[in-house]
This record gives C-alpha cells, structure tokens and sequence, in this order.
C-alpha cells in the first residue's frame, strides 16, 4: 500500500518524467478511478503542460495551469512512464499522452485510488480538513506541540487522525513509537515535553530514513520494528517481547519492555 515514503517518491518521478511538455490527450481506461467527469478531466489537462509537482501527506497535486490534477494512490496505485503503447502497465487505469508520444499512466489493480482535479493544492487540504505534512519544512516541534496540547486520548490514534497529520500509516506509526520508547496507548495529555519532542523527531527520522532507503530501492533494517511485525519476537534493541494489540482500529506492535 502506498504510504507517504511511496507517494513521494511517485511525486519525484512525475517531476522527472512528465513535467514541462504538452499533454496531447488523455486516455481514460476506467472511469472508476475518476474522481471527476471525465470531460472535466480532459479540459483541466489537454493541450497543457504541468508546470510543477506537490505532496501533502499521501496526496499528489500536478499543476496544469488554471486547475491541478490530483492523485491518491488508494491501496495500489503507481506511475510508470514509458515511450510506446506496448509498455502500457497491464492496470493503466488513466494515460497521459504527451506530444513527442510517450506516456504517463496511472496503474492501480484494486481501484482505491482517485484521479482528480482541483482549483489547487491549498483549496483542497482546507476542503478535506488535512492536517500538515509531517516532513514538510513548516511542520516544526513548536506546531507538533500545539497540536498535542490539549488533546485526549492515545497517542497512536492522534497520529493517525489525518485532520491532525496529513499522511502517518499505520506501520510508521509504530515505528516512530517503536524509536521514542512511547506505547502505543500512553495518553497524549500524560506525555513530557521530552517525549512530544521524541514523537516529533521520531516522525521526521522515521519518514525521512523512509523515502532514502526506498529510493535506493533497499529494504528497512533490521533494527526497525518493521521487521519484527510478529508476536513474541525479540526486540532488537532491548531483548524484550514484541507485542500485538489493536488501536485506533489498526494491528498495532510495540515492545513490552522498552516502550512505556
Ligand atoms: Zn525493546
């Protein structure tokens, strides 16, 4: 499932690929993936270029001139960019015909994702309520705390409320309570200003490490609590037992040692 590290490498793609030349047409191959009409979708990008590319949290925005394009990856969304029809993603779903032929497709097998349009990227975030984005350069620990003061409740399901923070799945969740010794369920009115400040610099290594070793199309290492998703596995930081329980509605790992 694309999860934030995902969509931003999706988003450094588009900006490699299909940025700064005309769109000649648009090939809607399923109409269930729009989140528009598709003639709406045709006029927003046809006989435009997309000028540049954002990222807020697991949502992209290409900017097509007088309206954006916007694309959520749902549950198996992807990009691929290629010169000739036959290298055409067996799920293409929506394809972007540029002049000089090649094309930019839109694949995604289960059709949870959206292809969209929007007056633009600020409208958007306001209309559906997201909060910022948690590697963005404005998502400081003076906001982080802010947003913690005066909440209830556990801290895992704060940092999946998307109102609160745009983009945090579940794994990166754990891995950033796994990194700030903070369990799951601690209550967010409970926690120091020490362990705020672990949560927020947890998010920003967590996510960061995230999209490098991605883009370098490597696996996360083995001292990430990623790779220990089992119970009674051994933490490889402490020795304790890894444990499973079920917050905010989501499978939820954490060590019964370190994490308190
Ligand atoms: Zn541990």
């Amino acid at each position: 499932m694309p999860e934030l590290p995902e969509v931003e490498l999706y988003c450094r793609y588009f900006a490699e690929h299909g940025l700064h030349q005309r769109v000649a047409a648009v090939h809607v191959l399923d109409e269930r993936i729009l989140g528009v009409r598709n003639a709406a979708l045709k006029k927003a990008v046809v006989g435009r270029e997309f000028t540049q590319v954002r990222r807020h949290g697991k949502h992209l925005f290409a900017d097509a001139g007088s309206s954006w394009l916007h694309l959520h990856f749902g549950m198996s969304g992807d990009l691929f960019y290629y010169d000739n029809d036959s290298a055409q993603p067996r799920f293409a779903r929506v394809v972007f015909e540029f002049d000089n032929g090649s094309r930019l497709a839109y694949d995604d097998m289960r059709l949870f994702g959206v292809v969209g349009v929007t007056p633009g990227p600020d409208a958007f975030l306001a209309e559906h309520r997201l909060g910022p984005d948690p590697i963005s350069s404005g998502f400081r620990l003076p906001v982080f705390r802010t947003i913690v003061h005066g909440r209830r409740g556990a801290v895992k399901s704060l940092l999946m409320t998307q109102e609160i923070i745009a983009g945090m799945g579940n794994l990166y969740v754990d891995e950033t309570l796994y990194r700030a010794s903070i369990h799951p369920r601690r209550a967010v009115d409970a926690l120091s200003d020490a362990e705020v400040e672990a949560i927020y610099t947890g998010i920003r290594g967590v996510l960061k490490e995230a999209i490098a070793f991605k883009s370098r199309g490597g696996d996360y290492p083995v001292k990430w609590l990623t790779q220990h998703r089992e119970e009674g596995d051994r933490c490889p930081r402490c020795g304790g037992t890894i444990q499973r329980t079920v917050v905010f509605g989501r499978t939820t790992y954490f060590c019964a040692k370190h994490q308190v």
